[in-house]
């Protein structure tokens, strides 16, 4: 890039886990998440590829969840990538891998769109300015000498048949010192914690302070087994009849502490292995002591060995069950929930008098959100076992259980064992989260493994196909959550014991809310509760009005950005008060948090609430838009039959034409709001098939809502269909959609003037709660949708 260029504000994120690239250095990357997947087919199409940028970020070592799926603990700092080339795979999995070129270090401020894969606003970090060293600072530029022998050194041990060993030794004489650091990376091991702290040295003194440390360990290590090479091959010569294993044992014994191998195999002499994985083990290691470094099996070998090192094959966590105890933790974390705790005491005492985890599993079976989840988590709490949770949400393929055999490029094991690894016992409690959304594909049904992993005869020997050797599995203790029972396959429904978690009611939320939630979003934001005052009126308010649904998890959510906000008012007003040394001795008062200060901090634009017309009667469905930078392309999710897409983009169509005509969007090229951008709408709930031509004008008002920045009406809610010339047409199930409406507590409803006859169908009690809007043009339903209306 030139010198002066940088990179855009919002990039489309790739997540890594366990990789680290670096600016200048090329890396091939292995895309196998659903949210990777969507980026590469969403923004790598083949004829924009050539100039694509995204960000690169790696996740944090030790994250909860091993899979690039999951969006927490990403790392704060990442690197923007020219991508340069993309292969993609059908067998045994969709997979594409994909070359990239590192540009520039960045920081991610904040992602802005999660699905169908993140986009984030980043601020650059390093300048592509060249001639930044200079004579003022000697330090440094003595460094980079040293570091530029020391890379010459390890070049010259180095396999310089290797493509990546020649690129560094074209650049080590071609390159500015200050990329050096970065260029080298490729070459140097290091762990990924090690190669975290290189992303993250920002000043370049400190970046080569750490990176010459690496270099050198490496240059010695290389050094080391070029010496012990030659030892073997004279060694051979003497005893020609020695075998290398007993040769390379010998030579163990006289390594240095620093030789890798002679960590793995102390590492694997203390990981407890059962006699049969540690004979393979020591095979493996045999094996590799004979390759070079940089062999391409070198790093196949290694990641397996160090796998079977890492294994909790002995390890376990000492168990306590005290049933008193179990009950006061399940009452400190949970309210309510009476029938589930119980049923839970039942089970832990049962374990107790048996002492066996042979019986059902327990089943959560609810809807998202009630708790079912920080169930299992206190369960493990209480019994002094590890948690882990398992995502199976979307899992088509045995592989993602069962991992895949070693022969494949990229093969790992499945997610049993990267989970025991990430627990670091062997009696870790296994939340399988979702088991009814598990799907079965042409590469075999993950049910089928799964219940052999629950089957106590055949769990203590189940074999992972990358471990390749039985890893007992009975200590595990094995909970599963799921939505709803009809799609969990009978055989494995048979293992299950199902206790049903209902949803809450209003009342119950609230003392969730006031009692958990509220306490819980505070600390997590550094608050104390006296700078808040947040009543029950406005608890009651934030229910009824800014949540639908059966669980507290938006709930949860909506009390975060409450709590961000207040973090934001205490930030001014310290910073106000510094200097000021009469207002320093006053304490903050608390912001009081009422109707419309929750109107302030929830408001949001790109949001629309219509109403659906399911097999189970009326729904209240959301219409979410967001728009990232791009070039006026629609993408739809939720799960929409094609019915609905159309809606979808004649609506976008209708408000494309009109944008001039009600000055929305006109900061764009052209008065398009779309000229620069692409647009994504979204109907959550993603689970259900959504269908039918009656959310026109909601995606309509979504879209305005986006493009003005307008939040939309409070407690409206909206259904009708729209033809090209903005009519609003007549729909079904009005009635059933009024019924819902009523019981999610809205007070507006926006209707086809067409359908006012149905009204009559509509019983009284629930007229006289509700106003009715009638409206026959699109025009109509902007003035009704936003508070104020829309001038002309
Ligand atoms: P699920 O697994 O059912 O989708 P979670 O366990 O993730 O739901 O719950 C979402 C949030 O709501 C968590 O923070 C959880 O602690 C909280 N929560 C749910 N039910 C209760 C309850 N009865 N008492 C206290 N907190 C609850």
């Amino acid at each position: 890039m030139a010198p002066n260029s940088s990179i855009p504000r919002k990039l489309p994120i790739l997540i890594v886990t366990k990789e680290v690239l670096f600016p200048g250095a090329s890396m091939r990357l292995s895309v196998n998440s659903t949210r990777n997947i969507n980026m590469i087919r969403n923004r790598l199409s083949q004829n924009t590829l050539a100039s694509t940028i995204i960000g690169v970020v790696p996740k944090e070592p030790g994250s909860e969840i091993d899979t690039a799926d999951d969006l927490g603990m990403l790392h704060p700092i990442g690197t923007a990538a020219m991508v340069v080339q993309v292969t993609s795979t059908n067998w045994p999995a969709t997979n594409y891998t994909i070359l990239v070129t590192g540009i520039c270090r960045f920081r991610l401020e904040k992602i802005v769109m999660e699905v169908p894969y993140v986009v984030g606003v980043v601020t650059q970090l390093d300048k592509f300015n060249v001639n930044e060293v200079n004579d003022e600072n000697p330090g440094l530029n003595e460094l980079i000498k040293n570091f530029r022998n020391e890379a010459a050194k390890l070049v010259e041990l180095s396999d310089i048949s290797l493509p990546v060993v020649g690129r560094v030794r074209n650049l080590l004489e071609s390159i500015p010192g200050q990329h050096l650091a970065d260029v080298c990376s490729a070459l140097l091991k290091a762990s990924y914690e090690e190669k975290l702290e290189l992303l993250d040295a920002l000043d370049l003194t400190d970046r080569f302070q750490k990176a010459l440390q690496l270099l050198i360990r490496q240059v010695e290590i290389m050094q080391e087994k070029k010496n012990n090479h030659s030892f073997i091959i004279k060694r051979r010569m003497i005893k020609p009849g020695d075998n290398v294993g007993a040769v390379s044992k010998n030579l163990d014994e006289n390594a240095s502490e620093t030789d890798e191998i002679h960590e793995l195999q102390a590492k694997l002499r203390n990981a407890g292995l059962p006699p049969q994985a540690r004979k393979v083990a020591f095979k493996e290691l045999q094996r590799l002591k004979r390759l070079s470094p940089f062999s391409p099996e070198d790093g196949i070998i290694r990641s397996y060995i160090e796998l079977m090192a890492e294994l909790p094959w002995s390890r376990s966590s000492q168990e306590t069950i005290d049933i008193q105890k179990a009950r006061k933790d399940l009452d400190a974390d949970h309210y309510a929930m009476e029938k589930l705790k119980k049923r839970v005491l039942e089970y832990l005492a049962v374990r107790q008098l048996k002492n066996s985890l042979r019986g059902p599993i327990l089943c959560f079976v609810g809807p998202p959100g009630v708790g079912k989840t920080s169930v299992g988590r206190s369960i493990a709490h209480t019994l002094g076992r590890e948690f882990h949770r398992i995502s199976l949400g979307g899992v088509c393929n045995q592989a993602d259980i069962r991992g895949h055999r070693r022969t494949y490029i990229g093969s790992m094991p499945g997610r049993i064992i990267q989970g025991l690894k990430t627990a670091g016992v062997n009696n870790p409690v296994f939340l399988l989260d979702e088991v009814d959304k598990m799907c079965a594909g042409i590469h075999g049904d993950p049910a089928a493994a799964l219940l052999e992993v629950l089957d106590p005869e055949q769990n203590c020997n189940f074999v992972d196909h990358y471990l390749n050797v039985p890893f007992d599995l009975s200590q595990v203790m094995f909970i599963a959550t799921a939505n709803t029972l009809d799609s969990i396959p009978a055989p494995l429904l048979d293992r299950m014991e199902v206790i049903r978690v209902p949803g809450y009611t209003h009342e119950e939320k609230l003392h969730i809310a006031k009692l958990h939630l509220l306490p819980k979003q505070l600390e997590e934001h550094g608050l104390d509760k006296s700078m808040v005052t947040l009543s029950e009126e406005s608890i009651k308010i934030l229910i009824t009005k800014y949540t639908r649904e059966a669980g507290v998890r938006t709930l949860e959510r909506k009390l975060g950005a409450i709590c961000r906000a207040v973090a934001v008012k205490v930030a001014e007003w310290n910073s106000s008060s510094t200097g000021n040394d009469a207002k320093k001795e006053t304490v903050m008062p608390p912001v009081i948090l009422d109707e419309a200060a929750l109107e302030d901090i929830l408001g949001e634009a790109g949001v629309a609430v219509g109403l659906a017309w399911t097999s189970v009667g009326g729904e209240v469905l959301l219409v979410e838009a967001t728009q990232v930078e791009g070039d006026g392309e629609v993408m739809l999710t939720g799960q929409l039959g094609d019915v609905m897409k159309e809606s979808a983009r004649l609506a976008l169509n209708w408000v494309r034409t009109h944008a001039r005509q009600y000055g929305f969007g006109l900061e764009n090229i052209g008065g398009d709001p779309m000229s620069n951008a692409d647009v994504h709408i979204h109907f959550p709930a993603g689970a259900v098939v959504k269908d039918g031509p009656s959310a026109g004008i909601t995606i309509v008002v979504a879209l305005v809502s986006l493009f003005s920045g307008r939040p939309m009406a409070r407690e409206t809610a909206m259904t009708g269909e729209l033809t090209l010339h903005g009519e609003v047409l007549p729909v079904g199930g009005v009635k059933e959609k009024v019924l819902a409406a009523h019981r999610a507590g809205l007070k507006k409803i926006i209707l086809p003037k067409k359908c006012e006859k149905v009204l009559v169908e509509i019983p009284d009690y629930i007229k006289k709660d509700l106003a009715f809007i009638l409206v026959s043009n699109v025009d109509e339903v902007l003035q009704a949708a936003f508070d104020g209306g829309w001038k002309l």
